[in-house]
């Protein structure tokens, strides 16, 4: 698995979890994986955040989208197998995953 499909997924598994989060809250025991459900509630424990989780996920596939294969990032070149340090940062956060390769750490 290259950096840019695990971030396509995990940000696929964001846009996916924050879709059925605005169903309502029925769905917080679909949706209560305990390191997403934080981010889809605010303090009063209601569902008013899956609008900016489905937003920030989306425009981190862009940033993907433009960081994917073979590509220049300042001085240097990069591609799948020597990922730029921006995609290395966008996945930091899911560095406790188990596909997670910890060779990708910036
Ligand atoms: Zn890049």
């Amino acid at each position: 698995m290259t950096l840019v499909d695990f971030l396509r997924d995990r940000l696929d598994y964001l846009i996916a979890t924050g879709r059925r989060a605005k169903l309502g809250p029925d769905t917080r025991g679909v949706v209560a994986d305990d390191d997403i459900a934080p981010l889809l509630h605010n303090e009063d424990g209601q569902f008013d955040l899956p609008e900016r989780v489905i937003a920030d996920a989306k425009a981190k596939l862009h940033i993907v989208a433009l960081h994917a294969g073979h590509h220049r990032c300042g001085p240097r070149d990069y591609d799948n197998d020597n990922p730029c340090p921006t995609l290395r940062y966008l996945a930091l956060p899911h560095a406790g995953d188990a596909d997670y390769n910890p060779a990708w750490r910036p």
